[in-house]
């Protein structure tokens, strides 16, 4: 008999290995989607629950997998109600998720990596530096494991990965990780319109996502000068903000879709009457929307939040040049749940 810890989570499979292991060994690939209805729409913990699935091939499927669950280091709670989950992960190692609850449904904020090498200054999940990508599976796992933890009437719905890591960078995982996530078929259905992913601009990899996927997209541009975006976030020096909006500009946006794009406010850094102006020009050409999101403080760190005024002021021109822009005040701050303080990594 094998031992968990020589069996794979069956999560790490796609739909169609998932299939070819079926096939390898005679059973029909209808069965698969049987078996993913099973993990997914009804949440089950092992293969013995799956009654409509003969017993010998529930045995060998429980030889080869077993359907793993994060152990829950920790959860807190802030005032505001958002849920920051602690992960353990089967090396040993830590990430967080946070759940957001909105009126009528919950958002999930989930990571794709332990940690992240793009060095932003302004983010604290970049101050451990990068410990390894996320499996598919692990990033599936988040989804999964909080949507069984929610109960009640009110659903899982949104997911944003706008968590610890840069999805580009791990890419293949992140595209299957959402075809899974958004399979209606299967169970966690989490509709397209209502997944985003969120780079700091890896160019290359820009166009594959629009090709690949059909999730929304969202950029972290923090600056409308390639001086102060080189300072604040590295990747920069490689795909300077004209490369990384030409890509935009490009993009295979779905009908009706806007590319989201994500502007930190910090004191005396980005905040000014220009950096607003210059921001309604860069975008000209591209369908876009704008969440402003004021600077979240943690120790040691070396920059501000403008005052209220200001960012009113930044906000009032963009709305001005007919942009939808929206002050996105971030959920958590009590419990480092918040943009930029995931820091689950150096915890411990
Ligand atoms: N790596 C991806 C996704 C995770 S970061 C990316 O950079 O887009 C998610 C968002 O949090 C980004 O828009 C980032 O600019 C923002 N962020 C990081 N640190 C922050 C902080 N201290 N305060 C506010 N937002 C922050
Ligand atoms: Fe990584 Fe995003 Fe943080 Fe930059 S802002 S260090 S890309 S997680």
């Amino acid at each position: 008999m094998n031992t968990i810890s020589s069996k794979t989570d069956i999560k790490e499979l796609t739909r169609d290995e998932l299939i070819l292991w079926l096939k390898s060994r005679d059973i029909k690939s209808y069965r698969a989607n049987q078996i993913l209805k099973w993990i997914y729409l009804r949440q089950a913990d092992s293969f013995d629950v799956m009654t409509d699935i003969k017993k010998e091939i529930r045995e060998r499927l429980s030889q080869h997998f077993y359907i793993h669950r994060f152990e829950k280091a920790r959860i807190e709670t802030s005032q505001d109600g958002s849920k920051k989950y602690l992960f353990k992960l089967r090396d040993g190692k830590y990430i967080e998720s946070v759940l957001i609850p909105e009126k009528d449904y919950y958002t999930l904020c989930i990571s794709s990596q332990v940690g992240c090498a793009q060095g932003c200054l302004f983010c604290l999940t970049a101050k451990g530096g990068f410990l390894r990508n996320l499996t598919k599976g692990e990033i599936i796992s988040q989804v999964r494991d909080v949507a069984y933890d929610i109960g009640g009437s009110k659903r899982l719905t949104n997911i944003v990965m706008m968590g610890m890591g840069e999805p580009l960078a791990n890419f293949s995982n992140v595209v299957g990780a959402i075809n899974i996530i958004t399979d209606s078929d299967i169970g966690l259905g989490i509709s397209n319109r209502r997944m985003t992913v969120s780079t700091s601009g890896l160019v290359p990899k820009l166009s594959d996502l629009g090709r690949e996927t059909k999730v929304n997209l969202a950029i972290s541009l923090n600056a409308t000068e390639n001086k102060t975006r080189d300072m604040l976030m590295p990747i920069n020096r490689k795909y300077p903000i004209e490369n990384l909006l030409d890509a935009c500009a490009n993009y295979p946006l779905m009908p009706r879709r806007k590319i989201t794009f994500e502007y930190i406010l910090l004191k005396g850094i980005n905040d000014s009457e220009e950096d607003a102006k210059r921001l309604v020009k860069l975008l000209k050409p591209i369908r876009a929307k704008i969440n402003l999101i004021p600077f979240n403080t943690y120790q040691d760190s070396k920059f501000e939040c403008p005052e209220e005024s200001v960012i009113l002021h930044f906000k009032d021109i963009l709305n001005k040049n007919n942009y939808t822009a929206v002050i996105r005040h971030s959920k958590g701050q009590d419990i480092s749940a918040a943009c930029g303080q995931l820091r689950a990594n150096m915890l411990l």
